[in-house]
């Protein structure tokens, strides 16, 4: 099996670029981290606090690794954050932990079936925090002198200590690697060990390689080989997605298909191959399982097909948290004639938690106007974001920030420093909102095609 290369930071770092830069403010859940409280503007996030405690105490759940296979709704209205929560909690993640953000409405237009597409987000959103243990190599060793009743050499980067009397040497290596990372011992070190009580003593410095000692953490330890040997050896760590895992191994390219994110289908034998071989590593103490999260935002475009895979799904051994959005109130359920909550199946829904944002306040949307100009870093006058929150109010918060960026390219052309009132309102005329819109078209209906 190849060795797995990417990891899942390196690949949150890829999705990052994915990542809608509407929610670039966003670097959190705000909440005091004993509490779980959430403060009323920290993180870039404003109000909606019942929404943010709920988040925050799932958030707790994963990492406590207490969530898997479980399905969490958030529901309201558009524009009430609930991207914004749920990037929140991605934030408030582990380095390692997964997260995948996946538009319901992506998986009918990509070159793959819809439940191999869900697969696959599911796969992503798991981690194998995988250990492997390597020989110190070489550059890597430190320079020890040991008294003459223990011999040592060092071959090919390889520190051998020799002594007819293994236990006890075990014991001081262990005590040597201790005296290291307490800095009493440092690389290049001449020492002296003394057998009977394992002190050390250093007797001078042969030669100075910082790098050397860097190399003798705490990972690092002295391991008895079978020859009678003692080897130095080190412990790393790294995490990658259960579907990284899978690219690798069913693409002789497969380390190109992950960056050009080409992997199409994959098949079941290769999945069925890999769950052996991370369960053999389970059991073997090489590696553990990370759930992760996966994020499925305007859920009620998923059909009933998604809908049941997604069931199955989450009863796996292998299963991620998966948070869903939906703005839609009573709809019908993609595929059927029948009419739900949020477009979900009754059964489904029956299993999810639900997590709901209310419609903001005015102050609300002006903090959070007022946040957005400050991460685009747009000067603003009060009249300016007096008249934006206005339209917030009216025609919604996603058209307000938009207007945001083109009120400034306006009061650019007239050489001003600020966005003032006039550059809102020209905005206003030059850009419809949904609701002008649809109006207009209304009002216009002849004149369009269809
Ligand atoms: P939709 O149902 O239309 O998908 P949504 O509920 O997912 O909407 P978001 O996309 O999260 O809404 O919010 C719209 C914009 O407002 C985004 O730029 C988001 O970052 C910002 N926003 C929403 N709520 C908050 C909040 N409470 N604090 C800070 N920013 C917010």
């Amino acid at each position: 099996m190849a060795a797995p290369i990417t990891t899942i930071s390196d690949s949150k770092d890829r999705q990052g670029l994915n990542l809608i830069a509407a929610h670039s403010h966003i670097r959190g859940l705000g909440v005091t981290p004993d509490t779980l409280t959430p403060k009323p503007n920290a993180d870039g996030l404003v109000g909606q606090q019942r929404a943010r405690k709920a988040a925050s105490v799932i958030l707790q759940m994963v990492k406590e690794g207490k969530i898997a296979g479980r399905a969490v709704l958030i529901s309201g209205p558009p524009s009430t954050g609930k991207t914004a929560i749920a990037i929140g909690m991605s934030k408030g993640l582990g380095e390692d932990v997964p997260f995948t953000m996946l538009a319901s409405s992506e998986i009918f237009s990509l070159e793959m079936s819809k439940t191999e597409a869900l697969e696959q987000a599911f796969r992503k959103s798991i981690g194998v925090r995988i250990r492997e243990e390597s020989e110190v190599i070489e550059g890597e060793v430190v320079e020890i002198q040991i008294d003459r009743s223990v011999t040592g050499s060092n071959k090919n980067g390889k520190l051998t200590l020799k002594t007819t009397d293994m236990e006890t040497l075990y014991d001081m290596g262990t005590r040597m690697i201790d005296s290291m990372t307490k800095e009493k011992v440092m690389a290049g070190d001449i020492i002296s060990i003394d057998k009977a009580s394992g002190r050390i003593t250093k007797l001078g410095r042969s030669y100075t390689r910082s790098r050397d000692y860097d190399a003798m953490g705490p990972d690092t330890k002295f391991v008895q080989c079978p020859d009678g040997e003692l080897q130095v050896r080190r412990e790393t760590v790294h995490t990658v997605s259960l579907h990284e895992i899978d690219v690798i191994n069913s693409r002789t390219q497969g380390f190109l298909a992950l960056f050009s994110g080409d992997t199409g289908e994959i098949r079941s034998e290769v999945r069925e191959q890999i769950n052996t071989k991370v369960a053999e590593w389970r059991e073997e103490g090489k590696a553990e399982i990370v759930p992760g999260v996966l994020f499925i935002d305007e859920v009620h475009m998923l059909d009933i097909e998604c809908f049941s895979f997604i069931n199955r799904a989450l009863e796996d051994e292998l299963a991620p948290i998966v948070i869903m959005a939906s703005n839609r109130g009573s709809t019908t359920i993609r595929g059927t004639n029948y009419r739900s909550p949020h477009g979900l199946p009754l059964d489904f829904l029956d299993r999810v938690v639900i997590i709901s944002t209310q419609p903001y306040s005015p102050d609300e949307i002006r903090e959070i106007l007022a946040i957005r100009a400050q991460e685009e870093e747009i000067d603003i006058s009060p009249n300016a974001l007096a008249l934006l929150t206005k339209f917030g109010q009216e025609a919604g918060l996603r058209y307000a920030a938009n207007l945001i960026t083109t009120s400034h390219l306006l009061a650019q052309k007239r050489r001003a420093k600020e966005v003032d009132a006039q550059d809102v309102q020209r905005s206003y005329m030059l850009f419809y909102d949904p609701g002008r819109s649809a109006k207009f078209v209304a009002e216009f209906q002849k004149r369009f095609i269809g």
